[in-house]
């Protein structure tokens, strides 16, 4: 039997990435039909505003410009994380920070970490990378004359989620022809072969489809309520359970950081994302380290305001994810399917990799869909199993020691087996790219290169020849003058988003 009508249950950020991706995937076929349902009633989560650079590529396969992204959707560049006091003080680091930048750790293409692990009590580990210094200069990550997409450095993009979810629905809706119809589900069946026979709206409406993707966020209607598929919790993994989030209007002469920042504090962290005319900023802790009230009082001296008058939305997260994400004739993506806390933004980036996974393997062949689903699981759990390990790392390679959460995280979590052999194999040998054998490790030697020496991680010195150090160091050097030119080259990030946006407007003709 042939797969004609599939519905997605869900109009949030993973509703509509999954709409673009099945629809591109499954062009060729006309008989396809792609429905996507939205409850008027429940709201989008609406706090996904950090991505990482891989949303370009599918941006670009959706066609998607990028002038429509950065004019509708309060867009800035992110080019990259600047970490602060996730470790101990010290003299060579006054401020206490260290970047996790979209960039190479290997300048020109040569490994380097044998200097940096000769010089680590001095020397940055970012100073590999010219990008630190330009999001230190507040520079935008292009030019004006860059092409779409493109830029002098890499970058992704810090978005309002409402607006994004609304710019993905328009080209979903307008160009690749997906339907949409606002409907609450309120019940689902089951067929005799376990498959999901009709959904339920609260009109009393049945909705039949051969296929169902459930995008329904938290409440994970098909594979959480209907199949029941086991959730595999990593709260002993990951200790942070709660997050306030609010939104802070900003002055419009205000320099815009092109970076998240993740500032630690002592049960947890806090993001501060900057938008055109607004931050997006949540404070992230561990309920069982930290009070509501003193998350609440830590919130409001960072902010410097009464956090409450502003009613910060509380959000309870449960770390982990679903064994199964494709079920029979259903498939959960975005937090439906599963979610670690926001360290990196992970999230949409898992749900834009499963979503596409799920595209380009889905058959429109009922008979021949298990063989995919059984790959498709197997591959999704270790992409969790190892983005859980990437974001466990920041916090179990501090030094801090300063707080019950703290010594929690280097004592008490526990380490997923291949976590604990990479780190034990980084303390001999550095981390190179073979250590990531499959594509499926989203993040890779480049991210936690900097995030392992951003933090100091001891790897035993390696030694190099006379020729290799002064070979090196030269490149380092490069990499500083390369940093100073660029400074000087590229716009602010405030004045390019300005102009770009004035140039826009006059193209529109308004
Ligand atoms: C505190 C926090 C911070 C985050 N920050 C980031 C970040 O910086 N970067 C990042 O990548 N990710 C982040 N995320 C994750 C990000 O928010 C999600 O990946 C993203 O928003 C996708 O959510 P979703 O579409 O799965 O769910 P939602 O946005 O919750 O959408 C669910 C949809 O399902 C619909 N729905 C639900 N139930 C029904 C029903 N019964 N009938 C019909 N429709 C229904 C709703 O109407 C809604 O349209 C964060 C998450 C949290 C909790």
């Amino acid at each position: 039997m042939k797969v004609k009508n599939i519905a997605i249950i869900g109009g949030g950020t993973a509703g509509w990435l999954a709409a673009n991706h099945l629809a591109v995937e499954l062009r060729a076929d006309p008989d396809i039909k792609i429905t996507v349902i939205e409850s008027p009633e429940i709201g989008i989560i609406g706090v996904g505003e950090g991505t990482v650079p891989h949303i370009k590529k599918s941006l670009m396969k959706f066609g998607i410009s990028e002038a429509e992204l950065l004019a509708t959707c309060d867009t800035t560049f992110k080019k990259g994380i600047k970490f602060v006091d996730w470790m101990t003080p010290v003299a060579t680091n006054p401020d206490n920070f260290y970047y996790h930048p979209f960039a190479s750790p290997y300048p020109a293409g040569i490994d380097v970490t044998s200097l940096y692990l000769k010089n680590a009590a001095t020397m940055h580990f970012a100073e590999v990378s010219e990008v630190p210094v330009l999001a230190e200069a507040m520079r935008s990550p292009k030019r004006i004359s860059s092409l779409p997409y493109e830029g002098a450095v890499n970058y992704a993009y810090h978005f309002n989620a409402v607006k994004f979810g609304q710019l993905l629905a328009k080209n979903a809706r307008e160009k690749l022809h997906v339907l949409h119809k606002f409907a609450t589900i309120i019940d689902a069946q089951l067929n005799a072969d376990g498959e999901v026979a009709h959904l339920v709206s609260k009109e009393g409406e049945q909705l039949t489809y051969d296929f169902y993707v459930d995008c329904t966020g938290f409440n994970s209607l098909l594979i959480g309520k209907l199949f029941k598929v086991p959730f595999v919790d990593k709260s002993s993994q990951i200790f942070t359970d709660t997050a306030l989030a609010v939104q802070i209007p900003t002055e419009c002469q205000t320099e815009i950081a092109p970076y998240t920042l993740a500032k630690a504090h002592s049960a947890g962290w806090l993001w501060d994302i900057p938008l055109t005319k607004r931050r997006g900023v949540g404070f992230v802790y561990s309920s069982a380290h930290m009070s509501e009230s003193a998350a609440l009082e830590n919130f409001s001296s960072y902010l410097k305001l009464d956090v409450e008058k502003l009613s910060p939305r509380k959000i309870p997260m449960r770390m982990g994810y679903r064994e199964k994400f494709w079920c029979k004739n259903a498939v959960a993506l975005g937090l439906a399917q599963g979610f670690v806390e926001p360290l990196e933004a992970t999230s949409i980036f898992v749900t834009d990799f499963a979503a596409e996974l799920f595209a380009r393997n889905f058959s429109v062949e009922k008979d021949s869909m298990s063989v995919a689903a059984d790959y498709c699981n197997k591959v999704v759990s270790y992409t969790w199993e190892r983005v859980i390990d990437f974001v466990q790392m920041h916090y179990c390679v501090s030094d801090r020691q300063d707080s019950e959460f703290w010594r929690a995280n280097t004592n008490e979590a526990k380490l997923s087996d291949v976590l604990a052999e990479r780190l034990a194999m980084w303390k001999i040998n550095a981390p190179k790219k073979p250590d990531f054998f499959s594509r499926f490790d989203l993040f890779d030697v480049d991210n936690f290169l900097f995030v392992l020496y951003g933090m100091k991680f001891k790897t035993r010195s390696k030694s190099m020849t006379a020729y290799e150090e002064q070979y090196f160091v030269r490149e380092i050097e490069k990499i500083k003058m390369t940093g100073q030119k660029l400074s000087g080259e590229l716009l602010g990030h405030r004045d390019w988003l300005e102009k770009f946006l004035a140039a826009y407007t006059l193209s529109l003709g308004k």
